[in-house]
Protein backbone atom coordinates (compact mmCIF):
# COMPACT_ATOMS: atom_id res chain seq x y z
CA UNK A 1 0.00 0.00 0.00
CA UNK A 2 1.50 3.25 -0.73
CA UNK A 3 2.57 5.87 1.81
CA UNK A 4 -0.71 8.02 0.39
CA UNK A 5 -2.81 5.85 0.29
CA UNK A 6 -1.73 4.56 3.90
CA UNK A 7 -2.28 8.43 5.15
CA UNK A 8 -5.92 8.36 3.25
CA UNK A 9 -6.88 5.75 5.70
CA UNK A 10 -5.71 7.70 8.09
CA UNK A 11 -8.42 10.09 7.20
CA UNK A 12 -5.53 12.79 5.91
CA UNK A 13 -5.22 13.14 1.87
CA UNK A 14 -1.36 12.89 2.29
CA UNK A 15 -1.06 13.86 -1.55
CA UNK A 16 -3.78 17.07 -1.49
CA UNK A 17 -4.02 19.34 -1.12
CA UNK A 18 -1.58 21.43 -0.31
CA UNK A 19 -2.44 22.92 2.73
CA UNK A 20 0.06 23.05 5.28
CA UNK A 21 -1.24 23.64 8.84
CA UNK A 22 1.72 24.13 10.76
CA UNK A 23 2.98 26.99 8.29
CA UNK A 24 1.15 29.02 6.92
CA UNK A 25 2.29 31.97 4.70
CA UNK A 26 -0.55 34.91 5.23
CA UNK A 27 -1.56 36.36 1.67
CA UNK A 28 -1.32 39.85 1.59
CA UNK A 29 1.28 41.06 -0.23
CA UNK A 30 4.32 43.05 2.19
CA UNK A 31 7.90 43.89 2.23
CA UNK A 32 8.05 40.91 4.42
CA UNK A 33 5.95 37.64 4.24
CA UNK A 34 4.60 36.49 7.63
CA UNK A 35 4.26 33.30 8.86
CA UNK A 36 1.88 31.86 11.66
CA UNK A 37 3.46 29.16 13.61
CA UNK A 38 1.36 26.66 15.60
CA UNK A 39 3.06 25.97 18.88
CA UNK A 40 2.63 22.63 21.21
CA UNK A 41 -0.21 24.10 23.10
CA UNK A 42 -2.65 25.05 20.42
CA UNK A 43 -1.69 28.79 20.16
CA UNK A 44 0.08 30.37 16.88
CA UNK A 45 2.76 33.39 16.93
CA UNK A 46 2.93 35.57 14.02
CA UNK A 47 6.82 35.45 12.89
CA UNK A 48 8.49 37.21 9.90
CA UNK A 49 9.88 34.17 8.71
CA UNK A 50 9.81 30.68 9.55
CA UNK A 51 12.61 28.98 11.22
CA UNK A 52 14.65 26.77 8.96
CA UNK A 53 13.61 23.42 10.57
CA UNK A 54 9.89 24.38 10.24
CA UNK A 55 7.66 21.83 8.39
CA UNK A 56 4.64 21.59 6.74
CA UNK A 57 1.76 18.80 7.84
CA UNK A 58 2.29 16.86 4.45
CA UNK A 59 6.17 17.22 5.49
CA UNK A 60 6.13 16.13 9.00
CA UNK A 61 3.96 13.12 8.04
CA UNK A 62 6.12 11.83 6.03
CA UNK A 63 9.00 12.03 8.13
CA UNK A 64 7.05 10.30 10.89
CA UNK A 65 6.09 7.43 8.67
CA UNK A 66 9.82 7.30 7.42
CA UNK A 67 10.87 7.00 10.72
CA UNK A 68 8.11 4.30 11.56
CA UNK A 69 8.83 1.78 8.52
CA UNK A 70 12.53 2.17 8.97
CA UNK A 71 12.52 1.36 12.95
CA UNK A 72 10.13 -1.30 11.72
CA UNK A 73 10.89 -2.98 9.04
CA UNK A 74 14.62 -2.30 8.08
CA UNK A 75 16.52 -1.94 11.88
CA UNK A 76 15.89 -5.66 12.29
CA UNK A 77 17.37 -6.33 8.67
CA UNK A 78 20.70 -3.91 8.98
CA UNK A 79 23.16 -6.34 10.28
CA UNK A 80 22.16 -9.14 8.44
CA UNK A 81 22.15 -7.77 5.32
CA UNK A 82 25.88 -5.53 5.73
CA UNK A 83 27.03 -9.14 6.24
CA UNK A 84 25.79 -10.39 3.31
CA UNK A 85 26.40 -7.49 1.25
CA UNK A 86 22.69 -7.84 0.38
CA UNK A 87 19.52 -5.63 0.12
CA UNK A 88 16.65 -7.97 1.33
CA UNK A 89 14.03 -7.69 -0.83
CA UNK A 90 11.22 -7.15 1.39
CA UNK A 91 13.08 -3.29 2.58
CA UNK A 92 13.03 -2.85 -1.75
CA UNK A 93 9.54 -3.77 -1.54
CA UNK A 94 8.56 -1.66 1.47
CA UNK A 95 10.16 1.37 -0.22
CA UNK A 96 7.97 0.94 -3.40
CA UNK A 97 5.17 -0.05 -1.53
CA UNK A 98 5.03 2.79 0.68
CA UNK A 99 5.63 5.48 -2.63
CA UNK A 100 9.36 6.07 -1.05
CA UNK A 101 10.98 5.89 -4.95
CA UNK A 102 8.84 8.24 -6.93
CA UNK A 103 8.17 11.37 -4.21
CA UNK A 104 7.82 14.12 -6.40
CA UNK A 105 6.54 12.32 -9.36
CA UNK A 106 2.81 13.93 -10.19
CA UNK A 107 -0.46 12.40 -9.42
CA UNK A 108 -1.14 12.05 -13.22
CA UNK A 109 1.72 9.86 -13.75
CA UNK A 110 0.67 7.64 -10.37
CA UNK A 111 3.27 9.45 -7.66
CA UNK A 112 2.21 11.29 -4.55
CA UNK A 113 3.35 14.69 -6.05
CA UNK A 114 5.60 15.67 -2.64
CA UNK A 115 8.34 17.90 -3.01
CA UNK A 116 11.54 18.20 -3.17
CA UNK A 117 12.17 18.89 0.75
CA UNK A 118 10.16 16.00 1.84
CA UNK A 119 12.89 13.82 -0.55
CA UNK A 120 15.46 15.28 1.54
CA UNK A 121 13.28 14.38 4.52
CA UNK A 122 12.90 11.30 4.26
CA UNK A 123 16.74 10.21 2.39
CA UNK A 124 17.73 11.55 6.14
CA UNK A 125 15.38 9.08 7.94
CA UNK A 126 15.99 6.30 6.42
CA UNK A 127 20.31 7.17 6.63
CA UNK A 128 19.59 7.07 10.47
CA UNK A 129 18.39 3.49 10.01
CA UNK A 130 21.18 2.02 7.36
CA UNK A 131 22.74 4.63 4.74
CA UNK A 132 22.39 2.21 2.08
CA UNK A 133 18.88 1.88 1.75
CA UNK A 134 18.58 5.98 2.00
CA UNK A 135 21.07 6.11 -1.00
CA UNK A 136 19.03 3.49 -3.15
CA UNK A 137 16.08 6.24 -2.53
CA UNK A 138 18.13 8.96 -2.99
CA UNK A 139 19.43 8.12 -6.49
CA UNK A 140 16.07 7.08 -7.98
CA UNK A 141 14.19 10.02 -6.42
CA UNK A 142 16.98 12.81 -6.61
CA UNK A 143 18.50 11.60 -9.71
CA UNK A 144 16.62 9.08 -11.86
CA UNK A 145 12.96 10.64 -11.50
CA UNK A 146 13.81 14.13 -11.80
CA UNK A 147 15.96 13.89 -15.24
CA UNK A 148 13.14 12.25 -16.57
CA UNK A 149 10.59 14.57 -15.26
CA UNK A 150 12.59 17.53 -16.21
CA UNK A 151 13.47 16.02 -19.80
CA UNK A 152 11.57 13.13 -20.74
CA UNK A 153 8.67 13.96 -23.73
CA UNK A 154 5.06 13.55 -22.73
CA UNK A 155 4.98 10.03 -24.29
CA UNK A 156 8.55 9.60 -21.87
CA UNK A 157 6.86 10.46 -18.71
CA UNK A 158 3.71 7.93 -20.05
CA UNK A 159 5.44 4.92 -20.67
CA UNK A 160 8.06 5.45 -17.71
CA UNK A 161 7.08 7.51 -14.84
CA UNK A 162 4.53 5.13 -13.18
CA UNK A 163 7.15 2.69 -13.97
CA UNK A 164 9.48 4.12 -11.79
CA UNK A 165 7.34 4.71 -8.69
CA UNK A 166 7.39 0.69 -8.72
CA UNK A 167 10.44 -0.33 -9.81
CA UNK A 168 13.72 0.17 -10.74
CA UNK A 169 15.59 1.81 -13.88
CA UNK A 170 19.30 2.02 -15.46
CA UNK A 171 19.87 5.63 -16.96
CA UNK A 172 23.25 5.98 -18.88
CA UNK A 173 24.80 8.69 -21.27
CA UNK A 174 26.91 7.93 -24.34
CA UNK A 175 29.94 10.06 -26.01
CA UNK A 176 29.26 9.84 -29.80
CA UNK A 177 31.90 12.61 -31.05
CA UNK A 178 33.89 14.70 -28.14
CA UNK A 179 32.58 16.42 -25.00
CA UNK A 180 29.95 17.96 -26.46
CA UNK A 181 28.18 14.99 -28.11
CA UNK A 182 27.31 13.21 -24.56
CA UNK A 183 23.70 12.23 -25.81
CA UNK A 184 21.25 11.46 -22.46
CA UNK A 185 19.17 8.18 -22.97
CA UNK A 186 16.81 5.23 -21.87
CA UNK A 187 17.56 1.80 -21.66
CA UNK A 188 15.27 -0.73 -20.47
CA UNK A 189 16.81 -3.45 -18.62
CA UNK A 190 15.97 -6.45 -20.69
CA UNK A 191 17.48 -4.72 -23.65
CA UNK A 192 19.90 -7.18 -26.16
CA UNK A 193 23.44 -6.23 -24.93
CA UNK A 194 23.07 -4.82 -21.66
CA UNK A 195 25.08 -6.03 -19.02
CA UNK A 196 25.13 -5.88 -15.50
CA UNK A 197 28.61 -6.39 -14.22
CA UNK A 198 30.77 -7.42 -10.87
CA UNK A 199 29.47 -6.19 -7.69
CA UNK A 200 32.00 -4.49 -6.00
CA UNK A 201 33.06 -5.93 -2.81
CA UNK A 202 32.54 -2.31 -0.52
CA UNK A 203 33.96 -0.90 2.48
CA UNK A 204 30.99 0.62 3.90
CA UNK A 205 27.24 0.84 2.12
CA UNK A 206 27.35 -2.98 1.58
CA UNK A 207 23.94 -3.40 1.13
CA UNK A 208 23.40 -1.21 -1.93
CA UNK A 209 25.04 -2.31 -5.16
CA UNK A 210 27.92 -0.74 -7.21
CA UNK A 211 28.41 -2.56 -9.99
CA UNK A 212 29.32 -1.70 -13.33
CA UNK A 213 26.73 -1.16 -16.22
CA UNK A 214 28.41 -2.65 -19.77
CA UNK A 215 26.71 -1.90 -23.00
CA UNK A 216 27.58 -4.48 -25.73
CA UNK A 217 26.65 -2.84 -28.98
CA UNK A 218 23.09 -1.94 -27.60
CA UNK A 219 20.95 -0.58 -29.74
CA UNK A 220 17.56 2.26 -28.62
CA UNK A 221 15.40 3.29 -31.07
CA UNK A 222 15.51 7.41 -31.09
CA UNK A 223 12.21 8.01 -28.89
CA UNK A 224 14.60 6.64 -26.20
CA UNK A 225 16.70 9.81 -26.42
CA UNK A 226 16.08 12.06 -23.24
CA UNK A 227 15.89 15.65 -23.95
CA UNK A 228 18.23 17.52 -26.67
CA UNK A 229 20.89 15.55 -28.47
CA UNK A 230 24.23 16.54 -27.18
CA UNK A 231 23.23 17.74 -24.42
CA UNK A 232 23.22 15.03 -21.63
CA UNK A 233 26.74 16.85 -20.37
CA UNK A 234 24.79 19.42 -19.18
CA UNK A 235 21.95 17.94 -17.21
CA UNK A 236 24.33 14.99 -15.37
CA UNK A 237 25.77 18.44 -14.01
CA UNK A 238 22.61 20.14 -13.25
CA UNK A 239 21.12 16.61 -11.87
CA UNK A 240 24.36 16.32 -9.79
CA UNK A 241 23.84 19.41 -8.38
CA UNK A 242 20.33 18.41 -7.15
CA UNK A 243 21.69 14.93 -5.98
CA UNK A 244 24.53 16.38 -3.90
CA UNK A 245 21.69 17.24 -1.52
CA UNK A 246 20.69 14.43 -1.30
CA UNK A 247 24.06 13.01 -0.31
CA UNK A 248 24.10 15.96 2.54
CA UNK A 249 20.59 14.36 3.42
CA UNK A 250 22.01 11.00 3.41
CA UNK A 251 25.25 11.80 5.68
CA UNK A 252 23.41 14.17 7.81
CA UNK A 253 21.05 11.38 8.60
CA UNK A 254 23.86 9.17 8.65
CA UNK A 255 25.64 11.45 11.30
CA UNK A 256 22.33 11.53 13.74
CA UNK A 257 21.42 8.32 13.68
CA UNK A 258 25.08 7.34 15.32
CA UNK A 259 25.01 10.15 17.36
CA UNK A 260 21.34 8.76 19.03
CA UNK A 261 22.58 5.32 18.99
CA UNK A 262 25.58 6.37 21.51
CA UNK A 263 24.22 8.93 23.65
CA UNK A 264 22.13 6.11 25.68
CA UNK A 265 25.17 4.28 26.16
CA UNK A 266 27.06 6.84 26.99
CA UNK A 267 24.52 7.79 30.20
CA UNK A 268 24.24 4.31 31.48
CA UNK A 269 27.32 3.09 31.60
CA UNK A 270 29.71 3.88 35.02
CA UNK A 271 33.34 4.47 35.23
CA UNK A 272 35.05 5.83 38.55
CA UNK A 273 31.66 6.00 40.28
CA UNK A 274 30.63 8.19 37.28
CA UNK A 275 28.08 7.93 33.94
CA UNK A 276 30.59 8.19 31.25
CA UNK A 277 28.05 11.21 29.95
CA UNK A 278 29.28 13.23 33.59
CA UNK A 279 32.50 13.88 32.41
CA UNK A 280 32.75 17.41 31.40
CA UNK A 281 35.87 16.28 29.15
CA UNK A 282 33.37 14.37 27.20
CA UNK A 283 30.40 16.63 27.56
CA UNK A 284 32.31 19.27 25.96
CA UNK A 285 33.14 16.91 23.03
CA UNK A 286 29.31 15.68 22.96
CA UNK A 287 28.18 19.42 22.70
CA UNK A 288 30.83 20.07 19.95
CA UNK A 289 29.65 16.88 17.82
CA UNK A 290 25.79 18.38 18.62
CA UNK A 291 26.46 21.76 17.22
CA UNK A 292 28.00 20.63 13.94
CA UNK A 293 25.21 18.39 13.40
CA UNK A 294 22.90 21.21 14.06
CA UNK A 295 25.04 23.21 11.27
CA UNK A 296 25.11 20.49 8.84
CA UNK A 297 21.27 20.29 9.15
CA UNK A 298 20.82 23.72 8.71
CA UNK A 299 23.23 24.09 5.68
CA UNK A 300 21.12 21.27 3.98
CA UNK A 301 17.77 22.08 4.45
CA UNK A 302 18.76 25.81 3.75
CA UNK A 303 20.22 24.36 0.28
CA UNK A 304 16.66 22.12 -0.15
CA UNK A 305 14.45 25.05 0.55
CA UNK A 306 16.59 27.39 -2.10
CA UNK A 307 15.89 24.86 -4.46
CA UNK A 308 12.59 24.65 -4.08
CA UNK A 309 12.21 28.58 -4.09
CA UNK A 310 13.96 28.37 -7.53
CA UNK A 311 16.76 30.45 -6.57
CA UNK A 312 20.32 29.59 -7.16
CA UNK A 313 21.75 26.75 -4.60
CA UNK A 314 24.63 25.10 -6.65
CA UNK A 315 27.16 27.19 -3.82
CA UNK A 316 24.85 26.00 -0.99
CA UNK A 317 24.72 21.95 -2.20
CA UNK A 318 27.87 21.87 -2.15
CA UNK A 319 28.58 23.43 1.22
CA UNK A 320 25.99 21.04 2.17
CA UNK A 321 27.57 17.80 0.79
CA UNK A 322 31.23 18.75 1.75
CA UNK A 323 30.08 19.95 5.33
CA UNK A 324 27.65 17.00 5.90
CA UNK A 325 30.10 14.17 5.07
CA UNK A 326 32.77 15.84 7.25
CA UNK A 327 31.00 15.90 10.30
CA UNK A 328 29.41 12.56 9.17
CA UNK A 329 33.56 11.31 9.52
CA UNK A 330 33.91 13.53 12.95
CA UNK A 331 30.94 11.88 14.23
CA UNK A 332 31.32 8.57 13.69
CA UNK A 333 34.76 8.32 14.70
CA UNK A 334 33.75 10.35 17.85
CA UNK A 335 31.10 7.67 18.96
CA UNK A 336 33.30 5.24 18.79
CA UNK A 337 35.84 6.26 20.86
CA UNK A 338 33.29 7.46 23.55
CA UNK A 339 31.95 4.23 23.53
CA UNK A 340 35.28 2.99 24.38
CA UNK A 341 36.00 -1.03 23.00
CA UNK A 342 32.78 -1.67 22.40
CA UNK A 343 32.23 0.84 20.09
CA UNK A 344 34.99 -1.28 17.89
CA UNK A 345 33.17 -3.96 18.04
CA UNK A 346 30.14 -5.44 16.17
CA UNK A 347 27.80 -5.69 19.09
CA UNK A 348 27.19 -2.46 18.55
CA UNK A 349 26.35 -0.30 15.20
CA UNK A 350 28.83 2.16 15.24
CA UNK A 351 30.98 0.61 13.19
CA UNK A 352 28.60 0.53 10.52
CA UNK A 353 27.83 3.90 10.77
CA UNK A 354 31.83 4.76 10.69
CA UNK A 355 32.82 2.36 7.38
CA UNK A 356 28.87 3.57 5.42
CA UNK A 357 30.27 7.10 6.30
CA UNK A 358 33.30 7.36 4.12
CA UNK A 359 31.55 7.00 0.59
CA UNK A 360 30.04 10.84 1.46
CA UNK A 361 33.13 12.45 0.56
CA UNK A 362 33.52 10.11 -2.69
CA UNK A 363 30.78 9.72 -4.87
CA UNK A 364 28.44 12.34 -6.50
CA UNK A 365 31.77 14.89 -6.54
CA UNK A 366 34.83 14.46 -4.16
CA UNK A 367 34.92 16.54 -1.53
CA UNK A 368 37.83 18.08 -3.66
CA UNK A 369 35.40 18.82 -6.47
CA UNK A 370 33.12 20.26 -4.01
CA UNK A 371 35.61 22.46 -2.63
CA UNK A 372 36.59 23.85 -6.81
CA UNK A 373 32.82 24.42 -6.99
CA UNK A 374 32.28 26.38 -4.08
CA UNK A 375 35.80 28.61 -5.17
CA UNK A 376 34.42 28.98 -8.36
CA UNK A 377 31.10 30.38 -7.87
CA UNK A 378 33.23 32.90 -4.90
CA UNK A 379 35.58 33.94 -7.56
CA UNK A 380 32.38 35.09 -9.44
CA UNK A 381 30.92 36.90 -6.68
CA UNK A 382 33.95 39.63 -6.31
C1 LIG B 1 30.07 3.03 -3.68
C2 LIG B 1 30.22 3.82 -4.93
C3 LIG B 1 29.11 4.07 -5.70
C4 LIG B 1 29.21 4.81 -6.86
N1 LIG B 1 28.10 5.01 -7.61
C5 LIG B 1 28.23 5.62 -8.82
C6 LIG B 1 27.09 5.75 -9.69
O1 LIG B 1 25.99 5.31 -9.35
N2 LIG B 1 27.27 6.35 -10.88
C7 LIG B 1 28.47 6.84 -11.27
O2 LIG B 1 28.58 7.39 -12.37
N3 LIG B 1 29.56 6.75 -10.46
C8 LIG B 1 29.46 6.14 -9.27
N4 LIG B 1 30.57 6.01 -8.46
C9 LIG B 1 31.84 6.58 -8.89
C10 LIG B 1 32.18 7.86 -8.13
O3 LIG B 1 31.30 8.90 -8.48
C11 LIG B 1 33.65 8.22 -8.37
O4 LIG B 1 34.42 7.21 -7.74
C12 LIG B 1 34.00 9.60 -7.83
O5 LIG B 1 33.36 10.61 -8.59
C13 LIG B 1 35.50 9.85 -7.89
O6 LIG B 1 36.02 9.60 -9.15
P1 LIG B 1 37.28 8.61 -9.27
O7 LIG B 1 37.02 7.39 -8.50
O8 LIG B 1 37.58 8.48 -10.70
O9 LIG B 1 38.44 9.38 -8.51
P2 LIG B 1 39.59 10.28 -9.16
O10 LIG B 1 38.97 11.27 -10.10
O11 LIG B 1 40.67 9.40 -9.66
O12 LIG B 1 40.09 11.09 -7.89
C14 LIG B 1 41.12 10.62 -7.02
C15 LIG B 1 41.49 11.76 -6.06
O13 LIG B 1 41.96 12.88 -6.81
C16 LIG B 1 41.22 14.03 -6.49
N5 LIG B 1 40.98 14.86 -7.69
C17 LIG B 1 40.62 14.44 -8.92
N6 LIG B 1 40.46 15.49 -9.72
C18 LIG B 1 40.73 16.60 -8.99
C19 LIG B 1 40.73 18.00 -9.24
N7 LIG B 1 40.36 18.49 -10.45
N8 LIG B 1 41.03 18.85 -8.25
C20 LIG B 1 41.38 18.38 -7.03
N9 LIG B 1 41.39 17.06 -6.73
C21 LIG B 1 41.07 16.19 -7.69
C22 LIG B 1 39.87 13.51 -5.98
O14 LIG B 1 39.26 14.47 -5.10
C23 LIG B 1 40.31 12.25 -5.24
O15 LIG B 1 40.72 12.60 -3.96
C24 LIG B 1 30.48 5.29 -7.28
C25 LIG B 1 31.60 5.04 -6.50
C26 LIG B 1 31.48 4.30 -5.35
C27 LIG B 1 32.71 4.02 -4.52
Amino acid sequence: MATWLLLSRLGRNFGRPRCPTLLKVQPQISKFSTAEIALDNGTTVGIRHAPLQTYTEEELIMKETVAKFAQEQIAPLVRKMDEESHMDESVLVGLFEQGLMGIEIEEQYGGPESSFFSSILVIEELAKVDPSVAVVCDIQNTLINTLLRKCGTENQKRMYLPRLATDMFYFTLRRIGGYRGITCFIVDKDTEGLQVGKKEDKLGIRASSTCAVNFDNVKVPESNILGQQGQGYKYAIGMLNEGRIGIAAQMLGLAQGCFDSTIPYLKQRVQFGKRIYDFQGMQHQISQIATQLEAARLLTYNAARLKEAGKPFIKEASMAKYYTSEVAALTTSKCIEWMGGVGFTKDYPIEKYYRDCKIGSIYEGTSNIQLNTIAKLIDKEF
